[in-house]
């Protein structure tokens, strides 16, 4: 016996009782009509069976008050004059099929009435149209060096599913949640006030349209559960702190085979204790020494790839920038940033004798030259 058949037959019908009869009154319609049908007093007429069948279906049925009860339901939903969505939902033709009956059947069958019934009230064609899921936005935190690599990551994402153990009808496995009475499961019950007349979700239901009686223990009656999962996620190279990285697909699952959402994630990273980042170049600074600079020099400057040596140009001042082609970060078109040297000439605390003379000597050949010449013109 399957669903089809709850939406196809009338019970009542086959055993002649009203939709109000009395487990009494079921009992002695079927009893007569079985006696009457019996395939031992009928026999070799086919039409007699099938019939005997029939009362057989309608009396197991109906004489069961849990399953009486689902069959109720089912019938007020789906039966007599064809199925209707309520509320209008888009693509509904009145008392036609707008959705894959089969498949609300099926679904009957193994998640219960209120899986159906969730998705029809629950959002006008929730469960007709393919829904894309929900974007989810996560942050992680990331060292230097892996920004400029690349690197990935296990990102735990939690995110709001149907509970698993109700299969998000709130009711308690084995059991399955009734059609409001109030709102006859439309969700939404009309009011009157001060002449004009309107509708507001009803309070019963809280505009679901199904009422739970045994509650689901894990999730409440909610019918929601969060679940966790763990991806892998791979960062790409040259990604800079603050950046969005949207990873298309990644976020919560479709609904009725629609997309995926996709999954952001906003990075920081950890700042590095000698380089700096500006865009795709690399920034460091380097303390050179007031002869170095005069003179010029070849030193030695530090790169994610390893030092490498860089000539310092005769009369370099403090603050100048020099530039490494290709030391920088990596660019989207695979080209790689450079790493900006600044250079910083540094005053030693200490002198020893030596080079004190040596200073005092310097002093002397040079003590006709005034740095400050310039800021002296039309001061005075
Ligand atoms: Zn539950
Ligand atoms: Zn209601």
């Amino acid at each position: 016996m399957s669903t089809r058949d709850f939406i196809e037959k009338d019970y009542y019908k086959i055993l002649g009782v009203p939709k109000d009869a009395s487990t009494a009154e079921i009992k002695k319609a079927y009893r007569k009509l079985a006696r009457q049908y019996h395939p031992d007093a009928n026999k070799g007429d086919p039409k007699a069976e099938e019939r005997f069948k029939e009362i057989s279906e309608a009396y197991d049925v109906l004489s069961d008050e849990k399953r009486r009860k689902e069959y109720d339901e089912a019938r007020s939903l789906f039966g007599s004059g064809g199925f209707r969505i309520p509320t209008g939902a888009g693509t509904g033709t009145g008392g036609g099929f707008p959705f894959d009956l089969g498949d609300l059947l099926g679904g009957f069958q193994t998640g219960g009435l209120g899986d159906i019934l969730g998705g029809i009230f629950g959002g006008r064609t929730r469960r007709a149209q393919p829904r894309r899921g929900a974007d989810v936005e996560t942050e992680i935190t990331i060292d230097f060096v892996d920004a400029i690599r690349g690197v990935t990551v296990p990102i735990r994402l939690t995110s709001p599913g149907p509970c698993p153990s109700c299969r998000g009808t709130g009711a308690r496995a084995g059991t399955v949640p009734r059609v409001c009475p109030a709102c006859s499961g439309t969700g939404m019950v009309s009011r009157s006030a001060g002449g004009f007349a309107f509708s507001e979700p009803c309070r019963e239901c809280r505009g679901r349209g199904l009422v739970v009686d045994d509650p689901c223990p894990s999730c409440h009656g909610s019918g929601r559960a969060t679940s966790v999962r763990s991806i892998q996620v791979r960062i790409p190279a040259g990604v800079e702190d603050g950046q969005r990285i949207r990873l298309k697909g990644r976020g919560a699952p479709g609904e009725n085979g629609g997309p995926a959402g996709d999954l952001l994630v906003l990075v920081h990273v950890r700042p590095h204790p000698i380089f700096g980042r500006s865009g795709p170049n690399l920034t460091v600074t380097v303390p050179v020494t007031f002869p170095e600079a005069a003179l010029g020099a070849a030193i030695e400057v530090p790169t994610l790839d390893g030092p490498v040596t860089v000539k310092l140009p005769p009369g370099t001042s403090s603050g100048r920038v020099l530039r490494v082609r290709g030391k920088g970060a990596p660019r989207r078109d695979g080209s790689r940033g450079d790493l900006l040297v600044t250079v910083e000439v540094v005053v030693p605390h200490k002198l020893s004798s030596a080079a004190r003379e040596a200073l005092e000597a310097y002093q002397a050949a040079t003590k006709d030259e005034n740095p400050r010449a310039h800021l002296l013109v039309g001061g005075r």
